[in-house]
């Protein structure tokens, strides 16, 4: 059966002698895995689009033995990416948050939309990528239902005032009497940074500005978050 999907390719791999199998997080079917045959010919025409990044529509068969791609219309592959170092790891980084959070066959439109909107922020805005990337983060940890509360104490539901920790486990912040082995302190800086992006869009993260300590910190409480919660190990980052 023909079928036609708005995607992003997640990342690629070999297999065998001259096909591809690339991971794309589409819009209307969530995460799926697609065979590229041939496409590491020299004189194949989709070879170009079957690279991380590429954001396009995709032309594909779909059969009991899962998905062939047969035709690509290209809309950006923000090439801008891969000429600044430190852009593309972060951009690789959400790749590869999207990548190992998604299941596969499964519907993530806001994901799919919040990927997007981040890759474009890191492409074409003045905003620093740490910023995008620690909304994009926030975002994502809000989509599975696991919003961090930044007003009250998650345990005893006190106002959150005076020392505060951070539950790296369950991604909560707790009060000086509530908190536990898992929790750390959470360095007032941080708390109010973390504040100022859940109630900022990307598009306006260009008028947020924070010292690049504290934009290293945010990252670093964020990835460790989800790290944790979601038992992954993100490899593209090293803070
Ligand atoms: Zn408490």
């Amino acid at each position: 059966m023909d079928t036609a999907v708005k995607g992003i390719v997640l990342k690629t791999k070999d297999y065998k002698d001259s096909d591809k199998l690339i991971t794309i997080l589409t819009l209307e079917k969530g995460k799926i895995l697609v065979k590229a045959r041939g496409v590491k010919k020299p004189s194949s025409k989709l070879k170009a689009f079957c690279q991380s990044f590429c954001f396009a529509d995709f032309e594909l068969v779909e059969s009991k033995a899962g998905y062939v791609l047969t035709g690509v219309n290209e809309i950006e592959n923000f090439y801008n990416l891969t000429l600044d170092i430190d852009k593309f790891s972060y951009a690789f980084c959400v790749l590869e948050i999207v990548d190992k959070i998604c299941a596969e066959n499964q519907e993530y439109v806001n994901i799919f939309i919040d990927c997007l909107k981040c890759l474009q922020q890191m492409s074409y805005s003045s905003s620093d990528c740490r910023l995008i990337l620690s909304k994009f983060i926030l975002n994502i940890i809000n989509y599975e239902g696991f919003n961090i509360n930044l007003n009250k104490c998650s345990n005893c539901k006190t106002p959150l005032v005076g020392d505060l920790y951070f539950d790296l486990n369950r991604g909560e912040v707790l009060c000086s009497a509530c908190k536990n082995f898992d929790s750390i302190e959470l360095e007032k800086s941080v708390f109010s940074a973390l504040k100022i992006l859940s109630g900022c869009d990307y598009d306006k993260l260009s008028t947020v500005k924070f010292s690049s300590l504290i934009l290293d910190k945010t990252l670093k409480l964020l990835t460790k978050n989800i790290n944790f919660k979601f038992d992954i190990k993100l490899n593209s980052i090293e803070l």
